[in-house]
């Protein structure tokens, strides 16, 4: 007998029918021997809606009390995939992230897994039910509750899958598993078998939102394989597991497009030593994430400084970089949400200068502008505006041959 790990997003248990059609699915596994932890995510938008009715509230809520409103969104869907699973007469129990003890850190709204305990899943499995927990969702050390950051059902899985010592974790998601691009915005995307943790990582903090970053990350330090594949098909999706150098070939594995960040700049600031400093330790003091940064050179002795936050972290970030303008005596400061970040993914990228050569080529025949550009051995990362996004996506996947030799 095995025991399994299984993850639906949203997007498969968007309906009571697909519900349904979910409970069944697990029914079948289970009466191929096997035991079964599933998590859930809530039923499709229901996140975002959350989100904005909060937001007809108040402009400013806590983010404890945004987590609060947000992890009800989970209770929903685990309640209904049991009673669904109850009415086939097969024995189950819904378990919310606090009853199975997914401990984490204190940082609301992207709370990491500090621990996880077992030993409520471990009782109800061998007492022969199939245990549906409620993603996204934690406990931190004041008992409040948490959750992980957008797309943390999926880090709930491979959590459970760590520390149940689990056969497989497989995310069941809508499209069939990772592709060479975003198949919705690159038709001829080319589904691909299997990925290394690293570049899987890298592709999913560049975008390719099919699996949380944080998920990936967790599966390459705890050594589990994630098998990404569709709710809607019986078929192989791809396997994210450490992949060895030889097996390599491909240099350029993947195009993604992240239309959820946002350029801010602090115009004229003096150039002296210390002061980048200051600037990024207030971001960091806000527990703001930068990306991209830019520094240009100016006359008279002053500099302008630009980089990259998350969307989410664009108001936090403007606030702070106001405050510290006035005492910096800088001009002041400036930000544009109709930016996009679109890369390109590979392990070989780093010894091939040629690779960066073709991509800004790619960009240069559409006409787009590129604003920031940002490297690393296994990235490399582009700002363009927004409106070009889907376009550049696909030119660069074409550039590069990536596809399936169907797009026109
Ligand atoms: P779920 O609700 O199952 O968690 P998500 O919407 O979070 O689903 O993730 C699945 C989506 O990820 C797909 O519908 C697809 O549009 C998007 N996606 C972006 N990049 C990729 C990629 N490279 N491969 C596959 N899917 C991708
Ligand atoms: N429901 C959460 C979200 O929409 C978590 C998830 O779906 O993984 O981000
Ligand atoms: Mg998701």
């Amino acid at each position: 007998m095995g025991l399994i790990v299984q993850k639906f997003g949203g997007s498969s248990v968007a309906t009571p029918e697909k519900i349904k059609n979910v409970a069944a699915r697990i029914i079948k596994e289970k009466q191929n021997g096997n035991q079964l932890v599933v998590v859930v995510s809530a039923m499709g938008d229901t996140t975002d809606h959350l989100i904005d009715m909060a937001r007809q509230i108040t402009d400013n809520p806590s983010d404890r009390e945004i987590d609060m409103l947000l992890s009800t969104g989970e209770q929903v869907s685990i309640s209904l995939l049991s009673m669904a699973i109850e009415a086939q007469s097969e024995p189950v129990i819904s378990l919310t992230g606090a009853q199975v003890g997914i401990i984490t850190n204190k940082v609301h709204r992207k709370a990491r897994i500090v621990e996880v305990h077992t030993h409520r899943i471990q009782r109800e499995l061998e007492a022969g039910k199939i245990v549906i927990v409620a993603g996204f969702q934690g406990l931190n050390e004041n008992d409040d509750i948490t959750t992980l950051g957008r797309g943390g059902s999926d880090t709930t899985a491979v959590a459970l899958a760590a520390s149940l010592k689990a056969d497989v974790c497989e995310i069941f998601t809508d499209v069939e598993g990772v592709f060479s691009a975003d198949p919705r915005i690159v038709p001829d995307a080319r589904k691909l078998d299997e990925i290394s943790y690293d570049e899987m990582l890298e592709m999913a903090s560049l975008g390719a939102v099919v699996l949380q970053p944080r998920a990936v990350e967790y599966g390459k330090n705890h050594g589990v394989p994630i098998h990404v594949r569709s709710t809607f098909t019986d078929s192989p999706g791809t396997i994210v597991k450490e992949v060895g150098l030889l097996e390599k070939e491909l240099v350029v594995s993947g195009v993604t497009c992240d239309k959820k960040v946002s350029k801010v700049a602090i115009m004229e600031v003096p150039d002296r030593p210390g002061v980048a400093s200051q600037v990024f330790t207030a971001l960091a003091n806000d527990n703001v994430s930068v990306d991209m940064i830019i520094q240009s050179i100016k006359r008279d002795g002053v500099n302008d400084i630009s980089f990259t936050v998350s969307e989410e972290d664009l108001k936090k970030a403007v606030t702070s970089m106001q405050k510290l303008s006035d005492d910096l005596g800088a001009k002041g400061v400036v930000y544009d949400m109709n930016v996009a970040k679109v890369s390109i993914v590979g392990a070989g990228l780093g010894g091939n200068p040629s690779v960066a050569a073709k991509m800004f080529k790619a960009l240069a025949d559409l006409g787009i502008n590129i604003e920031m550009i940002s490297t690393s051995e296994i990235k490399i990362s582009c700002l363009i505006q927004e409106r070009f996004a889907d376009q550049a996506v696909q030119g660069i996947h074409d550039i590069f041959e990536l596809g399936n030799g169907t797009s026109s």
